[in-house]
């Protein structure tokens, strides 16, 4: 069997529920239209906040990355000062011994207050020739032990000849000719070149009192008095030798970041022309960590010192800006998704409260009317159809002369219509008193078990022309109830007649009554078409019917149900139903009755 069709013969209810469900869609889709607008513009005004945050970085960063730059070109120009100084005084004093130079750079203090120099110092331009002329100026001085080293035979020595030593080993730095070793030597030769103070590569100091450390030397070229300067071979040819400072790189750096940064600035300084890990020259203890924190800025730059090239690394961490502002585009993520949330769950909560309202309204209204009307025509069609019944009975009473076998069949199918006709308009009037609020019940004490027999007795003749089979399983005692005995027979009486009307022929009815304790239930079994459980719930609705194969040769107002219910549960009880298609129904009423009134 097909599944049948709910076939509801008042629209209202139906129609306001899809109209309430096509709403509720187009309510969810306006919340969910008002989150994603907000959730957009969060997620713009987050990205916003995050690039601002970004933008906060890089101004500290750059702050912090020009205090370094400032600190460290004052300390480079002070160097370069130091250095014409030196070289003056060189120049000037042609028979200057290693005391004075000592002397000359004392007031400076340059062990307590320039910790990064190692040395300051004359490394005299010696071509071959000029040697022995230079070891006797030594000798002359009372400096016997002078010797130039390394040893060898070259063209051009270019010994320290004074060297004001503030770390590491004096003795053994004098002497030293700086031009054997390449590094130095390319510093000089560019000093020459360009007649300007010119840096050395990353070296190791002769005279390394701080392990593993490396330093610089910045040569400044000193010229004899009177020579010209122009050219490079001029340069060389008036060249008297160099006045040179020698810089710990690590003592310099850590200056130089420790009075101007905060622990969030990390560096690292690679000799650009070196590889691997011999190009290092300084690393800053916080740098591997603040290069390993996400969200830290690594910035790489080359730059030219004094002609050579440093590769230094910066790396900012973080927390270069405060942890509030950091946070700050997160947090605003975060309450943006729920105000979004919140507004759409109002947005959707506002239009479906108002859309209920108003739903509900519309259906108060549909239904005063509609009771309205039922009350009216139901009352209207009540009287002209009692006339009629009383006619046609007095002419089957032979009131008006003796009928043909003809007359007398027609006027009792008249009276048979009639009779449904007036019973339609009954059950009618019961919903619009119903509806009004306009039934009281009567209540007295029944005997339950007499008036289910009543209603079967009254209803047998239709059991039999349908041959069906009626069985009672009704206590033999009394089972007494109090109810209102006119309305509860017509519950009786619905539930009786659908149970034939549903069943076909043939088919048997079983009446039960069963006492519990509270309550008292009467059932009234039938082996009929049965309702499929998906259509169970809606035959209790007002003027609904179920369509199935007996339905259309049956007549029913679609209300009976609905009366019964609304009876049964005015009486403080309930009505529900058991079914299987095509095995059949059981339709329980169960009403509460109090214990000492069981007869
Ligand atoms: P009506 O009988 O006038 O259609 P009711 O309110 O009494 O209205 O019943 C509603 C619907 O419930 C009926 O259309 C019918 O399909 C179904 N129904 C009621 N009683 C039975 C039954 N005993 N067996 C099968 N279907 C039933």
């Amino acid at each position: 069997m097909s599944k049948a069709p709910v076939k509801t013969i008042k629209t209202t209810m139906t129609s306001t529920g899809d109209w309430l469900k096509h709403h509720a869609r187009m309510h969810t889709l306006v919340a969910v239209l008002v989150f994603a607008v907000g959730l957009a513009a969060t997620i713009y005004y987050w990205n916003n906040l995050r690039q601002s945050v970004r933008a906060d970085l890089d101004a500290a960063y750059n702050r912090q990355v020009s205090a370094i730059g400032a600190a460290a070109g004052t300390r480079l120009e002070l160097y370069e000062n130091f250095l014409r100084g030196s070289a003056g005084l060189f120049k000037i004093h042609s028979n200057l011994t290693q005391e004075e130079w000592n002397e000359f750079h004392q007031p400076y203090e340059i062990r307590n207050k320039f910790p990064d120099i190692e040395g300051i110092g004359i490394s005299r331009w010696l071509n071959k020739a000029d040697v022995p002329a230079y070891m006797q100026r030594r000798a002359a001085q009372g400096e016997a032990g002078f010797k130039i080293h390394p040893e060898g035979d070259r063209d051009v020595y270019v010994p320290v000849t004074f060297n004001a030593q503030y770390t590491g080993n004096n003795g053994k730095s004098r002497g030293y000719d700086g031009y054997a070793d390449p590094v130095r030597r390319a510093a000089m030769d560019r000093a020459i070149e360009t007649g300007e103070p010119s840096m050395s590569g990353k070296i190791n100091l002769v005279s390394e009192s701080r392990p593993n450390r490396s330093s610089f030397i910045l040569y400044l070229p000193v010229y004899r008095e009177g020579f010209p300067t122009e050219t490079a071979e001029q340069r060389k040819a008036g060249l008297l030798g160099f006045a040179y400072v020698a810089v710990d790189f690590q003592a310099l750096i850590d200056g130089v970041l420790k009075t101007n940064q905060s622990p969030n600035i990390g560096m690292q300084l690679r000799d650009s022309t070196l590889k691997g890990n011999d190009a290092k020259a300084y690393e800053s203890d916080n740098f591997a960590s603040i290069v390993k924190t996400s969200g830290s800025k690594v910035d790489d730059n080359t730059f030219d010192l004094f002609g050579h090239k440093w590769h230094v690394t910066l790396a900012a961490s973080p927390e270069l800006i405060s942890e509030r502002e950091r946070q700050l585009p997160d947090q605003a993520l975060w309450r943006g998704i729920l105000t979004c949330l919140f507004f759409a769950g109002l947005v959707w909560y506002l239009i479906t409260d108002r859309e209920r309202k108003y739903a509900r309204q519309k259906q108060e209204e549909v239904q005063t009317a509609k009771d309205d009307l039922l009350s009216l025509a139901s009352h209207q069609l009540r009287t002209p159809a009692t006339v009629v019944k009383q006619y046609v009975g007095m002419m089957l009473q032979g009131y008006a002369g003796d009928l043909t076998p003809q007359q007398l069949d027609m006027l009792t199918n008249a009276y048979d219509s009639n009779e449904r006709q007036l019973e339609i308009i009954n059950q009618l009037l019961y919903v619009a008193r119903l509806d009004a609020g306009r039934i009281t019940l009567h209540k007295e004490k029944v005997d339950v078990t007499k008036l289910m027999r009543d209603v079967a007795r009254d209803q047998s003749e239709a059991v039999a022309n349908r041959n069906q089979q009626l069985t009672f399983k009704i206590p033999k005692r009394p089972v007494v109830a109090e109810i209102d005995p006119h309305f509860m027979r017509m519950v009786l009486e619905n539930l009786l007649s659908n149970a034939i009307k549903y069943t076909p022929e043939g088919g048997s009815i079983t009446l039960a009554i069963r006492r519990t304790p509270g309550s008292v239930t009467m059932r009234v079994t039938d082996t009929g078409v049965g309702i499929d459980s998906s259509l169970q719930s809606n035959i209790f609705e007002k003027f609904t019917r179920v369509e199935n194969e007996l339905s259309t040769d049956v007549n029913g107002s679609g209300v009976g149900l609905y009366l019964t219910q609304q009876i049964v549960e005015l009486h403080g009880g309930s009505i529900d139903v058991k079914s299987k298609p095509n095995e059949g129904s059981a339709f329980s009423v169960k009403i509460p009755v109090v214990s000492k009134d069981n007869g």
